[in-house]
């Protein structure tokens, strides 16, 4: 019978057409093909192939391959057809992720390069008169005998070539091409890294984990229900529990197993040695690590993809969009600090890597862990219903204690020192003098990073809240408004606190570059390094500042979000956190959460070697539940009171959350757009559906587009979703409005 297949053309339209198979020809999901389209020639991928038997009319055959083999697997095309539904985004645009141009462009290809081999020897007397007649030539066959096959360019450049040409013609060498691998980290070298004994909580976890590829794996071949698979795992460890070597043991059991392991991070530049300490166990010998980070070159990315389709590469170590890395068959799927918000991707096709991670995993029938010493909310809440399996680490590694965290109430250092913001409080920076005297390093952090502002009491700490959704209003300088960006709320700007009649209420606000001068004016012997949005912009600043502060080349480490990502330095023994409230007062339901995660986070940074660490908070707000439960190192009841929360407002994880927003050069046109939608929107609601009403976003105007949105809420993603695309699709909306769909939204800027 012959067969049919389902291609989707390359570009904006969302083709979708069947074509029939020839013969000669053996098409396969994932196929790249070129396929007739309207008289013309188009490439696409295909979707699925089926009999044909029902279709009565002729179908246009393909018209070749691109490729000889599918360049994505089965599962990865339903894993696309998932985010299709769920996120309410066009296939083709998903599939341009999933196959980057660096692999679809038929411009590139592997790399290769001629190599010489020796076929057999001259015999003496030739061997004789080629030394005296022809001595490249024979230069090139002693070589040859000696050293094995060898390229022709380390031969020595254009002028071997006739010699060459010579001994290949007469039958001496051969001349064959070969691939050569683009390896981003050529020249780099991995020493050996031997496992480490695991202590009980990591033996527990490891066991719990094997257990689970075990059974994955005797699942597919027994008889048990092929549609059940494994629980995700949520690996719940403290800071400095020693996660990382339980996902290697683990990884090494699954490749015992013959799998592939596929590891995401939260960006690979701030990262360093979580993709060290991979690289270092399973390629020092042999290389079996492929990393796939942003900054490849087409031609590395190209070799690095192919390496993994053809399951040279075993273990993935890569940022969220790794999650689409084509490996054949993996049996281990691991999310590294899962609750990292890297993992969400703003830029259309919006998606949630953790999330597609689980889905993956389900689709691939293997074994998805989830780590973190502050899980999101989200996974923890399917951790307690049963839905996860939860695994706990509640020590550190060797026996270390969790830090001494320290609280200064920034309200009374405001009242000693008078007149302008107090930046370092005396406890710190005597904590900061004692540490560094003692040749001790210290991490201080501050987030200074896309929040709008909002008004605080610089005396009582107060700050102005909405009161329908409890978080703190943004000033708005256009309207000479507060605005809560949840619900649209707003009040006036009150001239002194509502709650203590201060009239010195103002915006909250210093950033990492006015803090870095006050350090270098109180420790001017000291060596500093910032780490933020601005410094990281240069070529590999991230790594050799890191690099330096590891030899303690530096002694005070100053940065943003970008310092508190699963840093491993034992010299480390006070961490610093110069304004807790910044993160906390975010136009943000997960502000608490948020906060809570950075505080956690960045205090684990500190005493993780052999001296006990500490950590100084600074906050207005000492008394906010974030502070507080981060203080005693307690997730469980910091999650307990924020679940009471988030149940009562239902915002996730007891709902999800997906925001509509409309851009636009004309503010009134991008404004109207929405209210026409909502109202489109209300109409036929299914049930269990929230809606909001449309506002003026926190940052109203971007890139020169007026922005407004509209939250929507609902338990059911689903019908959210099909009940959004079902309005955008019988809605003809002005060309010069923008529409954004964000399902499961985590920036409400
Ligand atoms: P986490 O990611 O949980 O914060 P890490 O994986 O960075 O913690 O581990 C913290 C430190 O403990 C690392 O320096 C690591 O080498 C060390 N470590 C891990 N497991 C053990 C063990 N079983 N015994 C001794 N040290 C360990
Ligand atoms: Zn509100």
């Amino acid at each position: 019978m012959p067969t049919a297949a389902k291609v989707l053309i390359d570009g904006p339209s969302e083709l979708i057409f069947d074509y029939s198979v020839p013969k000669e020809v053996t098409a396969l999901p994932g196929c790249r093909v070129r396929v007739p389209l309207r008289n013309k020639s188009a490439t696409g991928t295909i979707l699925s192939v089926a009999e044909n038997g029902t279709v009565d009319f002729e179908l246009k055959p393909i018209n070749s391959l691109i490729d000889p083999e599918p360049l994505i697997t089965e599962k990865l095309i339903q894993l696309a057809q998932w985010m299709a539904t769920y996120y309410g985004t066009p296939l083709e645009q998903i599939m341009r992720s999933l196959l980057p141009g660096a692999v679809r462009q038929e411009t590139h290809s592997a790399k290769t390069r001629q190599v010489a081999e020796l076929v057999q020897i001259p015999d003496e007397e030739t061997l004789e008169k080629l030394s005296r007649r022809a001595s490249r030539q024979h230069a090139i066959l002693q070589l040859l005998k000696d050293s094995g096959p060898i390229p022709i360019t380390e031969l020595g450049g254009a002028s071997v070539r006739p010699s060459v040409k010579s001994l290949q013609e007469a039958g001496y060498i051969t001349v064959r091409n070969e691939e050569v691998r683009r390896d981003p980290d050529a020249g780099d070298e991995f020493l050996e890294s031997k496992p480490h004994k695991l202590n009980e909580g990591q033996g527990a976890a490891y066991k719990a984990i094997c257990h689970a590829i075990d059974a994955s794996l005797d699942r597919k071949t027994g008889t048990e229900d092929p549609a059940s698979s494994p629980k995700p795992i949520l690996l719940h460890g403290v800071t400095g529990s020693g996660k990382t070597e339980v996902y290697l043991q683990a990884a090494q059991h699954c490749l015992d197993r013959g799998k592939s392991v596929l590891v995401l991070v939260p960006e690979i530049a701030l990262t360093p040695q979580t993709v060290q300490h991979f690289k270092s166990r399973f390629s020092a010998l042999q290389d079996q690590v492929a990393v796939l980070h942003s900054h490849l070159s087409q031609g590395e990315r190209f070799d690095e993809w192919h390496r993994i389709r053809k399951g040279e590469a075993k273990v993935v170590v890569g940022a969220r969009s790794a999650i689409f890395a084509p490996l054949p068959r993996p049996g281990l799927i691991i999310v590294d600090e899962e609750h990292e918000n890297t993992y969400k991707q703003e830029n259309p096709p919006k998606y949630q890597g953790r999330d597609l991670a689980v889905v993956r995993a389900h689709l691939e029938r293997c074994p998805v862990i989830l780590g973190s010493a502050t899980p999101s909310l989200e996974s923890f809440q399917n951790a307690q219903s049963g839905k996860y399996d939860l695994v706990g680490l509640p020590e550190r590694a060797d026996g270390q204690s969790l830090p001494l965290i320290r609280i200064v109430d920034m309200r009374t250092e405001t009242r000693k020192h008078k007149g302008g913001p107090t930046i370092l409080s005396d406890r710190l920076r005597m904590d900061m003098e004692k540490k560094l005297e003692e040749g001790q390093q210290v991490i201080l952090f501050l987030n200074r990073r896309g929040f709008a502002r909002s008004l605080q009491c610089p005396s009582c700490g107060h700050v102005c809240e909405c009161q329908h959704c409890t978080v703190p209003l943004t000033y708005h300088r256009t309207e000479e408004r507060l605005i809560c960006h949840l619900c649209g709320y707003q009040s006036i700007v009150p001239r002194a606190c509502p709650k203590c009649q201060d009239r010195s209420i103002l915006l909250q606000g210093y950033g990492t570059q006015k803090v870095e001068e006050v350090l270098r004016k109180v420790f001017p012997r000291s060596r500093l390094a910032r780490l933020d949005a601005d410094t990281a912009r240069k070529k590999n600043a991230v790594r050799d500042i890191l690099r330096d502060f590891r030899a303690c080349r530096i002694d005070i480490l100053l940065g943003t979000q970008m310092i508190a990502k699963g840093l491993d330095f034992p010299n480390v023994t006070l961490a610093g956190i110069l304004n807790a409230d910044l993160s906390l007062h975010a136009p943000d339901f997960r502000a608490g959460e948020r906060t809570f995660q950075l505080l956690t986070q960045v205090a684990g940074r500190s005493g993780r070697g052999e001296m006990e660490g500490e950590v100084v908070i600074q906050t207005f707000t000492p008394h906010s539940p974030s502070v507080q439960f981060a203080r005693h190192h307690d997730y469980e009841g910091f999650a307990d009171q924020e679940f009471d929360f988030r149940r009562q407002f239902d915002f996730p994880p007891f709902s999800h959350a997906a925001l509509l927003t409309s851009k636009c050069s004309h503010e009134r046109l991008a404004e109207f757009t929405l209210q026409n939608l909502h109202q489109r929107l209300s109409k036929d609601l299914p049930s269990g559906i929230e809606l909001g009403v449309p506002n003026p976003a926190p940052t109203p105007k971007a890139h020169g587009l007026f922005r407004f949105q509209l939250l929507l809420k609902s338990t059911n993603p689903r019908t959210l979703s099909r009940h959004v695309q079902k309005v955008l699709a019988a809605t003809t909306l002005p060309e010069e409005v923008t529409i954004v769909f964000d399902m499961d939204a985590y920036d409400f800027g």
